[in-house]
């Protein structure tokens, strides 16, 4: 402002030398700044002029005040261009790599519409950028186990999609819901796995139909053998251990065709109500029935809810629980069954009060033959197949196995069903 003012000062001052110069001395004066203030006026058009045309020309060269504001612009725009630059590098290095991933990405927004897609995705889906940009997702996958993950909102898993034609690929989905209501779409390519995965099925189904009948065979000449009176005493005790471990073959046997007639299909079984009740009073007789039963096996029945499912799998998912609870429970334990109704849906729980298990190794109860104690095991008969049993038995009816356990105090199995599995009060008369 001082250098402004000093500017100023002498412009006026040279009007005022050529004002007495020419003895008219306003005259002189008002010319000056007149002229000077049309000088200014043409910088500021001038400089108009090139922000206004700022990428085609050079700016404006100016010495003073204007220079160092042409100077300040220049500047000003070469660090804005260098961060849109910048930033255009990085967005297209990012969209580069996401073109590339080998996993197929979709971006959705609150509505499900489709806002973006990386080419992976586009080949997996058959998407077509022009086209399906800005349409809902579940209208271009048209599968209903995606309608239904989409509509269910637990993203948690992914789910497998099956091909939709005989050269087709298995997908597995998983939505990752991100920022404001928008989410992520991730697709894979599991043909593999998925064909692995069956031909294993497949595989441990025939087995275990194969060995059924020379099991059958076997078993068959072992009763008669040990119903035969004129057999050497020496032999009885081997033949009492073969017809044993022939007896628990077959139970390993029947418990893996069990289990792949469960997994043969995935999906959610429909099924009739099951009246809990009854159910739990058949088990609570054969727990009690035993060789060396739990004294105590208490039944508490605090809902007349039914469960909507197949009995036959519910059935075998109970008593195997049941059956654990017996099995790992001395004789002067207590065993107790209960079914209640709550706003989360139909729970059945089975407490013991027997050995318990320690907790490292309840993350790995349900797997395929894993068992606590192999030895232990082994002498109560168990395959270590039962777990498998229930949890996949409650899967196909959209149910969880809980399990909570304390070493040396006891153990408690809660099956979890949801709501949509409990038939109300209501519908059981209608159906009756
Ligand atoms: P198994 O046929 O061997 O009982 P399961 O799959 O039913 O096989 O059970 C797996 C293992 O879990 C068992 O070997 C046992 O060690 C443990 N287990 C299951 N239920 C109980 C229970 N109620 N109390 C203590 N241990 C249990």
């Amino acid at each position: 402002a001082g250098f402004v003012a000093a500017r100023l000062a002498g412009v006026a001052a040279t009007g005022l030398v050529v004002g007495l110069f020419i003895d008219h001395v306003w005259i002189g004066i008002c010319g000056a700044l007149a002229t000077y203030l049309g000088l200014q006026l043409f910088r500021l058009h001038q400089l108009d002029y090139w922000l206004r045309h700022r990428s085609l020309m050079d700016p404006p060269d100016a010495a003073g005040l204007w220079g160092d504001v042409v100077a300040l612009v220049v500047r000003l725009y070469r660090r804005k261009k260098f961060h849109k630059q910048r930033l255009v590098e990085m967005f297209r290095e990012l969209r580069r790599s996401t073109a590339s991933m080998p996993d197929g990405v979709v971006t959705l927004n609150r509505e499900n519409e489709i806002l973006w897609f990386n080419r992976t995705a586009g080949e997996l889906l058959g998407l077509r950028r022009r086209v399906d940009t800005g349409l809902r997702v579940g209208n271009l996958i048209r599968q209903p186990e995606f309608g239904r993950y989409l509509a269910n909102e637990q993203y948690t898993q992914p789910v497998t999609l099956p091909p939709t034609s005989t050269e087709g690929r298995w997908l597995s989905m998983q939505l990752v819901p991100y920022g404001d209501g928008q989410k992520l779409l991730l697709v894979r390519d599991v043909t593999r796995q998925s064909q692995l995965e069956a031909m294993r099925k497949d595989f441990v189904a025939n087995a275990s139909h194969e060995l059924r009948s020379p099991l059958t065979v076997v078993s068959g000449y072992l009763e008669t053998l040990a119903a035969d009176p004129t057999i050497d005493a020496d032999l009885q005790h081997p033949l009492r251990e073969m017809r044993r471990q022939a007896e628990r073959m077959t139970g390993i046997v029947n418990d893996l065709l069990e289990l792949s007639r469960l997994e043969s299909d995935d999906g959610e079984v429909g099924g009739a109500p099951i009246d809990v009740a009854a159910l739990l009073a058949v088990l609570r007789k054969d727990a009690l029935s035993r060789p060396q039963p739990t004294s105590e096996v208490r039944v508490s029945i605090e809902s007349d809810r039914q469960i909507i499912g197949d009995e036959t799998q519910i059935h075998s998912a109970f008593s195997n629980l049941v059956d654990n609870a017996a099995k790992y429970t001395p004789a002067d334990g207590r065993i107790e069954l209960r079914w209640w109704v709550d706003d989360d849906g139909g729970h059945f729980a089975v407490t013991d009060t027997g050995i318990g298990i320690p907790s490292e190794h309840l993350p790995r109860l349900t797997e395929r033959f894993y068992r606590v104690d192999a030895g232990r095991a082994r002498a109560t008969g168990g395959s270590g197949l039962g777990l498998a049993i229930v949890k996949h038995s409650l899967q196909r009816h959209g149910a969880r196995l809980e399990i909570a356990s304390i070493e040396g105090r006891g153990s408690t199995f809660t099956c979890h069903f949801p709501p949509r599995r409990l038939a109300s009060v209501a519908e059981q008369r209608i159906r009756a």
